[in-house]
């Protein structure tokens, strides 16, 4: 089957999302999703979405994001993302995002790293109310088809211009031609053993970009969260104790119930800290405790965390919550520019599957759900601004013998591969296919 579509968007997360909203309406849009719309790690978002407190706040948010990154970012892009993010979060406020209000106005928490509290919230399930909103207002603009179910295999291409994306649903292969092609598809983490990611989020774009010889960035950058819930299974996603449960005050401690690190250090240092602790008291794990807090507020803060935490036997507002690293965020990806445009002419990629420069070699809690936002955002109007002088190229897509596993398993491979050779360490993480 052949469908022809203006903008062909793979991905339905924040980025694939907010992406289409900014498009102009009069363009045919055509959006797919590997699993159900709603099966992306935005969905999974905890803690909540950075943004300046006020021009006032710009610099010291820039040089946070920088001293977390280690100076590796790209500095024009952080100074993008500072700069757009209160715009980006008043208009997600006028499409129905509701995020924790005070008497004052905006409820800002703080997590590691950020030197004042600038995250906007809501409850702990930001990512799922963001998701939720954003879908709604997609599903009621009648220029933009959605395929849920429906996995991108490969772009179709002439010599170094995309043409749209080679697809197949259910058993059929599906060929969608597009004038433009917008790489949404997240980020890596299904491809390891252990990482609060959604196991269906593979790394597809990235591996898809690796066979079409179209340019990558820090492969080797790859971030591991402090805190998720320790468990023994290993096949299923680890569940994540946000970063925001140490911003508050919650304490790590150690098997015997010493304190061994800051909390509010950066993700990769606190990580490291973690492991050194495990290997010395020869435990598979440590504890983060906030059961000294008044109950009420555990509650209502972390209701989420505490339901799914008492679920597994642990009663957050009386006993320490077992935690060990896990994998979490892709900082590299496809690289693009300020605007999301690839080095392969009319191919954009936004979100986590791209890698615009803002976390350098570690990502500042907070910031990934920002990035999305912003630079999908810039995309669009770029892409709006010169949609008119496309024209649909003439391709014919290449006959698919086997089934979508087939595929997805060359995929992965490709993917794996290229990380072992900067990443070896990693080599017992990743898992087999
Ligand atoms: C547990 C957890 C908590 C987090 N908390 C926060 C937080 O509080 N704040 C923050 O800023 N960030 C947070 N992050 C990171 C953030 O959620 C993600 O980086 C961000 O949501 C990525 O958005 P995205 O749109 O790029 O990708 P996703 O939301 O992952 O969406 C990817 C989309 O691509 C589609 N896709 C993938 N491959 C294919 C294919 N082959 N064919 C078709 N479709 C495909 C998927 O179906 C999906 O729709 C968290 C991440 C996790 C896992």
């Amino acid at each position: 089957m052949d469908i022809f579509t203006d903008v062909l968007i793979i991905g339905t997360g924040v980025a694939g999302l907010y992406s289409a909203l900014n498009l102009k309406n009069d363009l045919k849009i055509t959006m797919i999703s590997k699993g159900k719309l709603d099966e992306c790690n935005t969905n999974l978002a905890q803690g909540g979405i950075s943004v300046a407190r006020g021009s006032t706040d710009i610099d010291s948010f820039i040089e946070d994001t920088l001293k977390a990154g280690q100076y590796e970012n790209d500095v024009n892009a952080v100074k993008i993302l500072a700069e757009e993010s209160i715009e980006n979060i008043n208009n997600l406020t006028n499409i129905g995002v509701d995020f924790d209000k005070d008497r004052e106005g905006l409820c800002y928490t703080r997590e590691a790293a950020h030197s004042i509290n600038r995250i906007v919230h809501y409850k702990d399930i930001t990512g799922k109310r963001l998701e939720e909103v954003l879908l709604n207002n997609v599903k009621s603009k009648n220029n933009i088809v959605i395929y849920e179910d429906c996995h991108l295999i490969d772009i179709l291409k002439k010599y170094n211009t995309c043409a749209g994306g080679i697809c197949i649903k259910g058993n059929k292969q599906f060929n969608i031609h597009a004038k433009i092609t917008i790489m949404a598809t997240g980020g890596i983490g299904g491809i390891f053993k252990n990482s609060t990611n959604q196991r269906i989020i593979t790394g597809d774009g990235i591996a898809i970009a690796l066979k079409n010889i179209i340019k990558i960035k820090n492969l080797n950058y790859i971030q591991f969260h402090p805190t998720a819930f320790f468990t023994e299974k290993s096949s299923e996603r680890k569940f994540l104790i946000s970063e925001s449960v140490r911003g508050e005050g919650g304490k790590l401690i150690n098997c015997n119930g010493a304190s061994f690190v800051n909390e509010l250090l950066p993700r990769d240092v606190v990580t490291r800290h973690i492991y050194e602790e495990e290997h010395k008291t020869k435990s598979k794990n440590v504890y983060l405790d906030i059961s000294f807090m008044p109950k009420n507020f555990i509650i209502k803060r972390f209701p989420t965390i505490y339901e799914k935490c008492l679920e597994n036997g642990v009663d957050i507002t009386k006993e320490a919550i077992p935690v060990s690293p896990a994998q979490h965020y892709f900082m590299g990806g496809i690289d693009v520019d300020s605007h999301g445009k690839t080095s392969m002419k009319n191919l954009y990629a936004f979100g986590e599957v791209s890698c615009t420069g803002i976390h350098g070699a570690n990502r500042l809690a907070s910031n990934s759900l920002l990035e999305g936002l912003v630079f999908s955002k810039r995309g669009a109007l770029s892409i709006n601004n010169t949609i008119d002088d496309l024209s649909l190229i003439d391709v014919e897509a290449p006959k698919l013998k086997y089934n979508i596993e087939y595929y997805e398993n060359i995929n992965k491979k490709v993917l794996i591969n290229n990380i072992m050779k900067f990443r070896g360490d990693l080599k017992d993480e990743l898992v087999t296919c």
